[in-house]
């Protein structure tokens, strides 16, 4: 059938009703908007059907011979995730881009479309445990090779491509410790050798950083964090040129890895906000990590808005805004550091980052329980490392709560 070959049918900065615009704060709210919703709806309605009909056999015909550009089952797609999709794209400055029911099955997809038995991936290690789980330990099953390099290290990366690597992987910035590896480093050793690029932007969201303008292939990103922005909803979004969407759009047209579209709306209504949020969450991540550096009870902050953080120059160079999430380590042990996330009085314990509401964990428990210590201490997860993402409260009233529990907790 012909279902699932379609893009999202990006318009672009065009997509806006005929005004030019190309800021990220005017796309979020208007990027790739159609002439017209049905009944004159404002807002983009949720198209809850999981089939479309044809009114007659020939409308089939006219469909499959690409005579006419429709709907036709809901696994291929639908009108509320795809107005999601030219958005994204729109936003990332992309030909096209494909929505997901998560982060991980948008980044799954990714590497099933790019990679064969017998290649090879270079995984930059400092980024969310399941993607190294995934990469590191299950792509092995299909007769993938992969190798992973200290995050940020693009000389490292360089060393580990062999003749049969075709995808490198990186966050930007990477997840916990907000390493940014130099993307037009990346690009121009790869682009030669005909390796793909594939970065993971969940962190700083098309507001701070777009990937695709420094010469990486795909961006990707979890949806469920800045994207739709108040923890109340899972997706994945993958963006890129046509024809590299276009294979990835295909494993979800098999593997059935959809958004729903009530998510995808919420995705989209998230998204009209994005700007707002995020230049919140910068101002008080800044404010926040400025706080805690030097602070007695805290031996290091990783913030790249911090001077004292090894990607700030290239941060710098390359975003727009450092985001709101901030690591640190307190001078701690387990227990202590348990005790100094009970005190947060504003952040609730969860994981995931990006939301309207601050959220704090301590990896070692949290993300991190699985592994033994050793293991944990290997990837830099100390018993006294939290993660802390600011939401969109008051700045001074985050600060001023995490400082008091800093003393409170002591
Ligand atoms: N990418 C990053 C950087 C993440 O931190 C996460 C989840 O925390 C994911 C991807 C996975 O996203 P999801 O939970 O939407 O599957």
């Amino acid at each position: 059938m012909a279902g699932g070959t379609k893009g999202a049918g990006a318009s672009g900065p065009e997509g806006t009703g005929g005004a030019r615009v190309a800021s990220v704060e005017t796309l979020a709210v208007h990027g790739a908007r159609p002439g017209a919703h049905a009944h004159d709806a404002v807002a983009m309605p949720v198209v809850q059907t999981a089939t479309y009909a044809f009114e007659t056999s020939e409308a089939l015909r006219a469909y499959v011979e690409g005579r006419h550009d429709r709907e036709e089952y809901g696994r291929y797609g639908n009108p509320t995730v795809r107005l999601l999709e030219a958005r994204m794209a729109a936003l990332e400055g992309a030909e096209d881009a494909v929505a997901f029911g998560s982060g991980m099955a948008a980044i799954t997809a990714v590497l099933l479309a790019l990679l064969r038995a017998g290649a090879h991936v270079v995984l930059f290690d400092d980024c969310y445990r399941r993607t190294r789980q995934l990469v590191a330990e299950w792509l092995g099953r299909f007769g993938v090779q992969a190798t992973l390099v200290p995050g940020g290290d693009v000389a490292a990366m360089e060393r580990a491509l062999r003749p049969e690597t075709r995808v490198v992987l990186t966050e930007a910035p990477t997840n916990p410790f907000l390493l940014v590896a130099d993307l037009p480093a990346i690009a121009s050793v790869c682009r030669p050798r005909r390796i793909r690029t594939v970065v993971d932007a969940t962190l700083a969201s098309p507001v701070n950083l777009r990937p695709l303008e420094h010469g990486i292939d795909l961006v990707v990103h979890s949806a469920t964090k800045y994207l739709a922005g108040h923890n109340d909803v899972l997706g994945g979004v993958v963006a890129g040129s046509g024809a590299l969407v276009s294979l990835v759009r295909e494993v979800r047209d098999v593997t059935g890895a959809m958004l729903d579209p009530h998510a995808g709306w919420l995705v989209l209504r998230g998204l009209k906000t994005l700007a707002l949020r995020v230049q919140r969450q910068n101002a008080t991540g800044l404010a926040l990590a400025r706080a805690l550096e030097g602070h007695p009870r805290v031996v290091r902050v990783w913030y790249p808005g911090l001077q004292s953080h090894p990607s700030h120059a290239i941060a710098t160079r390359l975003m727009r805004g450092f985001g709101g999430v901030v690591s640190f380590e307190l001078r701690a042990g387990f227990e202590e550091t348990m005790r100094f996330v009970d005190d947060c009085r504003l952040a609730r314990i969860a994981p995931s980052f990006g939301g309207v509401e601050s959220l704090v964990e301590q990896p070692a428990l949290m993300s991190y329980h699985s592994l033994d210590r050793e293991e944990r201490l290997r990837l830099g997860i100390t018993d006294g490392l939290v993660r802390f993402s600011a939401g969109i409260e008051d700045t001074q009233e985050i600060v001023a709560d995490v400082l008091r529990a800093l003393q409170t907790s002591a």
